[in-house]
């Protein structure tokens, strides 16, 4: 029988960006309460306090210009190299997903893009402004759902979508209105007087992102929002998330659920150890890395071995493994195919199916990760 070791995966060079130049800008300090969205809240509290949190009157940005630029961004914490200088860009109404391992650099990069964090190195744009510099124009227009969620669990959700409709200055006139439509499209309606602290995880998740489209964002950053949830809640705030982007939003996502990065996005940037080592479309990313499509041969049990035998022999198959009722066939083309299942019935082993499966993003992933590994 043929060997089921997997071929390594032929793959250009990754995307690797090197540190290009260290900035001279001093490192502010970063948030005391510590989570990204008590950070973001922070920075919103401190705007109200000064009076400059302001809603209207956005600054126009072009629509072929992207909403994020992201141009070999560095990030250190002491010794620690969060990131080694990153690029990519997300353009207007694209969801993005930002995948890598943990400690990959992921959420530095959500604080980077909001301004709670300076960079060591590199630019970050948004909307055309510097966080650092403009975060407020930034975070007038972005909404957060960090991995803490920061939901007060005292209040009932009504109430703490009211304390932050006031907190974003939502016109009064509108406050009611749009509180009742958010809890409604989250199916929150029947909860909402209920206090948070009897909420399940996915209720707190779907809580969270209705808060943070109270002002109306254009822009979501979502540090993993299903990570907590069970396979039906997951869906569920999938669905929601999916719904955002049909209405137009920008959606930089970042996750570990390839599956869920798979369905939602529409390119995914694959973080390793602070560097972007690939992006792209998750199609494209299996194209570009060599991934091969499978194909599944559904054959009588008991000729599963010759068919494998009469596969290899006529060298269709580099690899082929047995399964329950079939075999899998790797490193297939759809061209292919035909001369499978000519070969088969030629040898006399009735086919009773063909599926030919396309690489998913976890293909590609682990065909990185075993690259990677290899170095
Ligand atoms: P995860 O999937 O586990 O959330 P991540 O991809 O979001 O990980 P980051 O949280 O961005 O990764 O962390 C990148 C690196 O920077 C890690 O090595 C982490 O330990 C380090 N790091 C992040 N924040 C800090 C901090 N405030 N102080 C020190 N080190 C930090």
């Amino acid at each position: 029988m043929t060997s089921h070791v997997r071929d390594p995966v032929a793959t250009d060079d990754a995307k690797l960006q090197l540190p290009q130049r260290w900035s001279a800008e001093p490192c502010p300090q970063t948030s005391g309460r510590g989570s990204l969205i008590e950070g973001y809240l922070e920075q919103v509290d401190e705007k109200r306090r000064c009076g400059s949190l302001q809603f209207g009157g956005i600054d126009p940005v072009a629509t072929d210009t992207p909403v994020i630029v992201v141009d070999r961004l560095e990030r250190r914490f002491g010794q620690t190299v969060a990131l080694a200088g990153i690029s990519f860009q997300v353009a207007a109404g694209e969801i993005v997903g930002l995948l890598g391992h943990n400690g990959a650099g992921k959420t530095t990069t959500i604080r980077l893009v909001l301004g709670l964090l300076a960079p060591h190195g590199g630019t970050v744009r948004v909307f055309g402004f510097e966080p650092m510099v403009d975060g407020e124009r930034i975070r007038q227009r972005t909404g957060v759902v960090g991995e803490s969620l920061g939901l007060d669990e005292r209040l009932t959700a009504r109430e703490l979508l009211q304390v932050f409709a006031d907190l974003y200055d939502v016109p009064r006139a509108v406050q009611a209105q749009r509180i009742a439509a958010l809890l409604e499209q989250f199916g929150l309606a029947e909860v909402a007087d209920r206090r948070v602290a009897t909420y399940s995880a996915g209720m707190r998740q779907r809580l969270a992102l209705a808060r943070c489209l109270l002002h109306d964002p254009e822009l979501l950053l979502l540090d993993e929002p299903t990570a907590t949830l069970d396979p039906v809640a997951a869906h569920h705030v999938r669905e929601l998330i999916a719904e955002r982007r049909r209405e137009g939003r920008t959606i930089l996502l970042a996750t570990h659920n390839l599956d869920e990065a798979e369905r939602l996005c529409d390119r995914v940037v694959i973080l390793e150890r602070g560097r972007v080592l690939v992006e792209g479309h998750p199609q494209e990313l299996a194209a570009a890395l060599g991934v091969p499509a499978q194909l599944a041969v559904e054959v009588e049990p008991e000729l599963i071995d010759i068919a494998i035998d009469v596969l290899t022999r006529r060298s269709l198959a580099a690899w082929a493994e047995p399964e329950p009722g079939r075999i899998i066939v790797e490193r297939m083309t759809r061209r292919q195919v035909p001369d499978v299942v000519a070969a088969l019935v030629g040898a006399g082993v009735p086919v009773y199916g063909v599926m030919l499966r396309t690489p998913s993003l976890e293909d590609v992933y682990l065909a990185l990760h075993q690259r990677t590994e290899r170095r």
